[in-house]
């Protein structure tokens, strides 16, 4: 009840529709079907643990000298898709004749320098995508039929230049996130996945892109549904599997790790949501509670990593630089590259977290 409350369905959003008493929780199911009873153990020591893929560190292999994540299964999970594709998802800037920002190509860069760490210490580590590619077999031209009629459930005006940006939102936001969400729930099936990305500020136009002196960092986990969002019965049930496997532990657990030491790194503030759609868990400014497709439909602890303002000032300059050896001065800072100093933080607190198993 305080999960709900606290974290997954603040100011009362699940009570539409599920009804709590002292022994069952009634859970409405599809409209015209009979409720889902989900009865409680009449005590803690009589209640069965959820069964769950992921293992929290008690249960995992013991550390081997020198393999300090030996056995630990960890999922990174390069946000977007970059390239080609980078301009379609809106992931694409380009100031002048530089060299264009695409998010999905440097969440990709950064995922391959933290899977190389994780590996030296022995961590089984998996990417959601390995290239600038999705990896549905979706395309936009195949959602044509599926785009007009969610436009129409909208009330949304159907144009041509309507139902392309449709067809397209639901191949890269649908479809691909959907598709990740299957390899890691049911092939993968990891600890822990961790989604990469970079933030951003309105950028206005891509071609001429407003740039900005705002930076700042936060770290999502999943919660945060409003009631509209739960009137869903996909989204119920996404939300009731990690409501009761208690993924949330290992997500807060996690991401405080993650928290300082990236704070540390960046010298990035909090990031501040002003909405409802997100909100604050604990005593942690930079970690909030959001209700994503890309971290609720994964079933294991999801840690979503969302650091620099990609077109601040400061932070422009260095994704040109690209990546390098040791420091350079940027603002008066002798600063590692961009990527490797979100990579080592990353990694490091992977490491912090997850060693210190019995040898
Ligand atoms: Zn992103």
């Amino acid at each position: 009840m305080s999960l709900l409350d606290k974290v997954y369905a603040p100011g009362g959003a699940w009570k539409k529709t599920i009804t709590v008493s002292d022994d069952v929780a009634v859970i409405q199911t599809k409209p015209g079907q009979s409720p889902f009873l989900l009865r409680f153990a009449p005590s803690k020591a009589e209640a069965k643990a959820v069964p769950t893929y992921w293992r929290v560190k008690p249960l995992m292999p013991p550390e081997e000298p020198n393999k300090r994540l030996a056995g630990v299964k960890i999922a990174l999970d390069p946000g977007h898709l970059g390239g080609g594709w980078a301009k379609m998802e809106e992931r694409w800037f380009q100031v002048g004749n530089s060299t264009p920002v695409t998010e999905g190509d440097m969440t990709l860069v950064v995922a391959k320098m933290i899977a190389d760490k994780l590996e030296s210490w022995g961590a089984q580590v998996y990417l959601t995508r390995s290239k600038a590619a999705p990896v549905t077999s979706l395309r936009p031209n195949s959602l044509r039929k599926a785009a007009l009629a969610s436009l129409q459930d909208k009330n949304a005006t159907v144009t041509d230049f309507s139902l392309d940006k449709e067809s397209e939102l639901l191949f890269y936001r649908v479809g691909e996130i959907r598709r990740r969400g299957k390899l890691v729930n049911e092939h993968i099936k990891p600890d822990v996945v961790i989604c990469l990305h970079f933030n951003a500020e309105a950028w206005g136009n891509a071609k001429k892109p407003k740039l900005v002196d705002a930076n700042h960092l936060h770290f999502l986990i999943t919660g945060a549904m409003s009631a509209e969002e739960l009137s869903y019965e996909d989204q119920r049930f996404d939300m009731l599997v990690k409501l009761l496997n208690r993924s949330y532990n290992e997500e807060l657990a996690l991401t405080n790790v993650m928290a300082k030491k990236m704070a540390d790194a960046t010298g990035l503030p909090p990031y501040r949501y002003e909405g409802s759609n997100a909100v604050r868990v604990n005593g942690n400014p930079y970690v909030w509670a959001r209700n994503l497709l890309a971290n609720r439909l994964y079933h294991c602890p999801v840690v979503y990593v969302e650091p620099y303002v990609m077109n601040n000032k400061n932070v422009f300059a260095r994704i040109q630089a690209g990546d390098y050896d040791g420091r350079r001065n940027f603002g008066g800072a002798m600063r590692k590259s961009i990527y490797r100093e979100y990579a080592d933080a990353v990694a490091d607190s992977i490491l912090a977290y997850y060693s210190g198993r019995p040898l």
